[in-house]
């Protein structure tokens, strides 16, 4: 693409690049699949959930950049389904005159637990407590100053709860820091939270946001489990929800759709856990709760489309299908009010995400 491309919005027919094969790019080429884009996905893996229903896949790795180049010619608006795509890649696509959206900085924020807190406490979004350590040594001084128990995670790459260990003596945190691979660090103080909830918003190129109504999520062995949406709660936390939304998408300038995972105290108040600078397994119920999904909010986003409607017409019980679960698939199928997605991931491995279903209950 080059400096002549025509200015967005992209147009029906036109290709859209997603970084990233797994079951995230899936749903989101299916929903560009229905307003009229082809999809092409860079993808290590030449058979991926998301490269069997583009239109074009591309292998290589995410910072290859000849394949890089290859996505570059056929898409002028890319976007990704994870979080760790490197700094690099965005930069060559940029160079070669992508929009890349959301853009470098959501990216860099999301990327480190570190970063990511002080962005959100300098935005006005609350977070626990924190400290970072770099050392064995400034780990056990960091837990000392700050009280065990602490919460010890990577600052990078850690999901589904990998990457963090519970510490309930200062003097552990040597071992604990080692035990995660001797990278930095940040501890936490712990979240009493009474819920964990989720809000997943968005923002347009324009500037306008969308928010859906509040998720409450339950988790086991760090794994999302199930989510109810919309949670039930008052008008208050709703707003207040809403505030940390707004602040966080416009104090990072955000194109695209953002999940927002918050822990609720037992005083009302909202800390903000972390964000996900991309479409949300929690944000999975929107498909059958909402006339506009996560996922046709985020092709819209990015591609200088207008937002779609946010409000609900159902309340949903998301359960993701783990690893064997998803042999259910036909007892569930014959349920009228389960929706099924499956991903057509060909190896079903304890715990990984198969697929998930949308139970439908009166709002
Ligand atoms: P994370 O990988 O940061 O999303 O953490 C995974 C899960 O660990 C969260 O969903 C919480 O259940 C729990 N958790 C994370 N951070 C804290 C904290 N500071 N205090 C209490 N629980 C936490």
């Amino acid at each position: 693409m080059s400096a002549l491309s025509p200015p967005l919005p992209l147009r029906p027919g036109e290709t859209l690049g997603i970084l990233g094969g797994g079951q995230l790019g899936r749903m989101l080429a299916l929903a560009a699949g229905r307003l009229g884009f082809d999809v092409a996905v860079l993808e290590r893996d030449a058979d991926s959930p998301a490269g069997r229903v583009a239109a074009h896949v591309i292998v290589g790795a995410y910072d290859d950049p000849e394949a890089l180049k290859a996505l570059a010619a056929r898409a002028r608006v890319v976007t990704y389904e994870f979080e760790n795509v490197p700094a690099q890649a965005v930069q060559t696509l940029q160079q070669l005159g992508v929009e890349v959206a959301p853009g470098p900085e959501a990216l860099a924020v999301a990327q480190d637990r570190i970063t990511e807190k002080q962005f959100l406490n300098a935005a006005g979004a609350p977070t626990v407590a924190f400290r970072g350590a770099d050392t064995p040594d400034e780990a056990v001084a960091a837990a000392e100053a700050m009280g065990a128990p602490v919460l010890m995670k990577t600052r990078r790459e850690g999901y589904d709860g990998k990457g963090q260990r519970w510490i309930e003596h200062a003097r552990d945190a040597a071992e604990v820091f080692r035990a995660l691979g001797g990278r930095p660090v940040i501890l936490e103080a712990p979240a009493d939270f009474t819920r964990e909830l989720s809000i997943i918003a968005a923002r347009g190129r324009d500037g306008a946001t969308a928010i859906y109504p509040l998720a409450e999520n339950h988790h086991e062995g760090g794994i999302l489990r199930r989510t109810l949406a919309p949670a039930i709660v008052s008008t208050a936390l709703a707003e207040q929800a809403e505030r940390i939304a707004v602040r966080v998408l416009e104090g990072l300038g955000y194109v695209g759709v953002i999940g927002i995972e918050l822990f609720e105290l037992a005083d009302g108040r909202l800390l903000v856990n972390e964000i996900a600078p991309r479409v949300h397994n929690s944000g999975h119920w929107t498909q059958d709760g909402c006339s506009v999904d996560q996922f046709e909010q985020q092709v819209r986003a990015v591609c200088g489309w207008p937002l779609g409607p946010t409000m609900p017409h159902a309340r949903i019980e998301m359960l993701n299908l783990l690893g064997d679960e998803v042999d259910q698939w036909a007892r569930l199928a014959h349920d009228p009010d389960s929706r099924l997605h499956l991903y057509g991931k060909r190896v079903a491995q304890s715990g990984r995400k198969m697929g998930h279903v949308n139970k439908l209950r009166p709002l």
